[in-house]
């Protein structure tokens, strides 16, 4: 025993995966077509980080969320689920390749309407929600997109949540690559950079947390 978190080894992550609530038939099926078919799936956020960004949009009461990076689908589908009447996921990726393996089981699940997908550059996209006048509008984002834009994401992200709302960062331990100084290309040292900001950063009040390769919290002051 100790105080620090637990390393999970297989028996232990097993039996927390058996011990949560169980994904919807929707997800279980959109995460196992995801396995199947695309040699990027460890793209895919980890049932139990879908499951936890659930609960939080739940505890949050949120309404508009935004996701940078969709990949498949799977964390919007998870998020989505969990919003109310009327609840947005404005969902950015610039793969249709991806995001049309999604699209079937956003409307199996019936949440479809709620996922309004955006293909293009997400700079650009949150650039335009800006521009629109919904800066301070949005309760949760979540970003899990290319690395090297990962600060550029969390600074118009933070334009656009309201006051309370939260910024969740996916990858932040990046494998431990970031924990390790001797590696130096740009996707690590763009997220090394943004962690050691974050932690200083006087808008937010932040949290990094062990789950999946990593999540960092960032509540807007
Ligand atoms: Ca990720």
């Amino acid at each position: 025993m100790s105080s620090r978190t637990l390393s999970l080894n297989e028996n232990i992550y097993e039996y927390l995966l058996q011990n949560i609530r169980p994904e919807s038939d929707a997800m279980r099926e959109l995460r196992e077509v995801t396995h199947a078919k695309l040699r990027m799936h460890v793209m895919q956020v980890s049932p139990e980080q879908a499951a936890f960004m659930a609960l939080l949009c739940r505890l949050m009461n949120a309404k508009k969320t935004i996701e940078v990076g969709t990949f498949t689908g799977y964390s919007a589908l998870a998020v989505a689920e969990v919003l109310p009447e009327g609840g947005t996921v404005v969902a950015c990726d610039i793969s249709k390749e991806w995001t049309d393996i999604g699209r079937e089981y956003w409307e199996q699940a019936g949440v479809a309407d709620k996922i309004d997908l955006r293909l293009g550059p997400a700079g650009d996209t949150l650039d335009g929600l800006i521009s629109n006048g919904l800066q301070r509008s949005f309760d949760f984002a979540f970003i899990d997109a290319d690395k090297s834009n990962y600060d550029d994401y969390y600074e118009k992200c933070l334009v656009l949540l309201r006051q309370g709302g939260t910024i969740a960062i996916d990858n932040v331990l990046w494998g431990g690559r970031t924990a390790d100084p001797s590696v130096i290309d740009i996707d690590t040292v763009a997220l090394r950079e943004l962690n050691k900001k974050i932690s200083f950063d006087e808008r937010v009040f932040s949290t990094m947390l062990p789950i999946g390769d990593g999540l960092t919290l960032a509540q807007k002051l």
